[in-house]
C-alpha cells in the first residue's frame, strides 16, 4: 500500500502553493540528457492504433515502452471502439506495449448492461489488457433515453468498479476537459485553442445542455472518494492542468489518485517553472509520464516520405517533452516561453516508469 500523506486535514490551495515554493527543487542528482536517453520509460497514454516498421527501433533508442489506450468515440449508433486494432498491434510487438481497454455507459438502462460490460472487460483482460480507460463521454457525451447525461458516479456502475478492484486493474480516467471547453474561444494563445477550433463538437461552450465544468469535476471527485480501493490515474493532469494548486488539493485528499501528464505540457509551461518543479518534487510518487501521441492511418496508405516525416515529427515531439522535464534551458513548449524543470534523476525514474510499475504490480 502507498504510505499515507502526512496530512489529516484539507489544506487550502494557497497554503499548498506556499509550501511548494518553499520546498524548492533538489538538484543533487541531476541527470545529463545523454544519460536520460537510456533511463527506462513508459509512455502510459498513447494511441498507436496502427503498426509502423520504425516504431521498435524508435522505442529502443529511447528505452521506451507504451500503453496502447483504446477509446470509445461517438459513432452513428453508439460508441465505436478500436480495441481490436490495438490488440493486433500489441500482439505483433508484445515487448513494446501494454494494453488498456475501455467501456462506456451506453446502454446502461439495458438489464444486461453490467453482465455484458464485465464480460467484455474479462475478455479484454484475458487478451492482455492491464488497464481500463474511462473517457469524457461520461459527463459530456453519453445520454440516457430521457436525454440525461450519464455521469461517472452513477451508482449503477458500482459492480464494474468492484470487479476492477478485485482484479487489481487501474483506471485511466479522462473525465471532463480543460476549463477552456466551457469558455469562449477568444485567446489563440490558450494551449487548447486549436483543439476546440478543430473539434467543435467538444467545445462545451456551444452546448449549454452539457453539464458544467464544475459539476463534472465535483462528480469525478466524488467517484474517486467513493472508490478508495480503486487505483485511479487521472489523465491530462486531472483536467485542471492550468492550476496545479487545484490538482494538489485532490492528491492530498485522495490517496488512490495519481495524475498523468498527456497533452498538458502547454498548461504546465504557462505556470512558473519553479512552482511546477516543486509540484513534481512533492508529488513525485503520484505523477506518470504520458503523451496522448498516436497515429490514425495504416502504413499501407502512407508513402515512404510520409512515414519518414511522421517519425521525424514524433521524435521532435517526444524530445520537446523530455527536454522540458530534464533540462533547465529556456525553451518554447506549445508556443509558451518557459524554462525546463531540470527534475532530479530520482524523480524522473519515478515518473517515467517506477510509478507505473508500482501501480500495475500492486
Ligand atoms: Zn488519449
Amino acid at each position: 500500500m502507498r504510505s499515507k500523506l502526512p496530512f489529516n486535514y484539507i489544506p487550502k490551495p494557497v497554503g499548498i502553493l506556499f509550501f511548494l515554493i518553499f520546498l524548492g527543487c533538489n538538484q543533487s542528482d541531476f541527470i545529463s540528457y545523454k544519460t536520460f536517453e537510456q533511463l527506462p520509460k513508459i509512455d502510459i497514454h498513447s494511441h498507436y492504433k496502427y503498426s509502423r516498421a520504425y516504431l521498435p527501433e524508435f522505442f529502443n533508442k529511447w528505452n521506451m515502452k507504451t500503453v496502447l489506450v483504446d477509446v470509445a468515440l461517438k459513432g452513428e449508433d453508439g460508441p465505436v471502439r478500436n480495441f481490436n486494432n490495438y490488440l493486433e498491434h500489441y500482439k505483433e510487438f508484445p515487448d513494446y506495449f501494454f494494453l488498456c481497454t475501455t467501456f462506456t455507459a451506453f446502454g446502461i438502462e439495458n438489464p444486461d448492461y453490467i453482465e455484458n460490460t464485465i464480460a467484455q472487460l474479462k475478455k479484454d483482460i484475458s487478451n492482455g489488457a492491464t488497464m481500463v480507460k474511462v473517457w469524457k463521454n461520461f459527463g459530456m457525451v453519453t445520454q440516457d433515453s430521457a436525454g440525461k447525461y450519464l455521469m461517472i458516479n452513477d451508482a449503477r456502475l458500482n459492480p464494474i468498479w468492484d470487479f476492477l478492484v478485485e482484479n487489481k486493474i487501474p483506471v485511466l480516467a479522462h473525465i471532463g476537459d480543460p476549463e477552456q471547453a466551457w469558455r469562449p474561444l477568444d485567446d489563440p494563445n490558450n494551449p487548447h485553442y486549436n483543439y476546440y477550433k478543430n473539434n467543435p463538437e467538444y467545445h462545451a461552450y456551444n452546448f449549454p445542455e452539457v453539464p458544467s465544468y464544475e459539476e463534472i469535476i465535483e462528480v469525478r471527485d466524488e467517484w474517486v472518494q467513493n472508490n478508495p480501493n480503486l487505483e485511479i490515474i487521472a489523465a491530462h493532469i486531472a483536467s485542471m492542468a492550468n492550476d496545479l494548486s487545484k490538482v494538489a488539493v485532490r492528491l492530498e485528499n485522495y490517496p488512490n489518485l495519481s495524475v498523468e501528464l498527456g497533452a498538458r505540457f502547454g498548461d504546465l509551461a504557462m505556470q512558473d517553472s519553479k512552482k511546477v518543479s516543486a509540484f513534481f518534487e512533492r508529488y513525485q510518487d503520484r505523477i506518470l509520464f504520458g503523451t496522448d501521441y498516436g497515429n490514425a492511418a495504416p502504413s499501407s496508405r502512407l508513402s515512404q516520405e510520409d512515414l519518414k516525416e511522421e517519425l521525424d515529427r514524433l521524435d521532435e515531439d517526444y524530445q520537446r517533452l523530455f527536454k522540458y522535464l530534464v533540462k533547465s534551458d529556456s525553451m518554447l513548449v506549445r508556443n509558451q516561453k518557459t524554462r525546463g524543470l531540470a527534475l532530479s534523476k530520482t524523480i524522473l525514474a519515478k515518473i517515467f516508469s517506477e510509478n507505473f510499475f508500482s501501480i500495475i504490480e500492486k
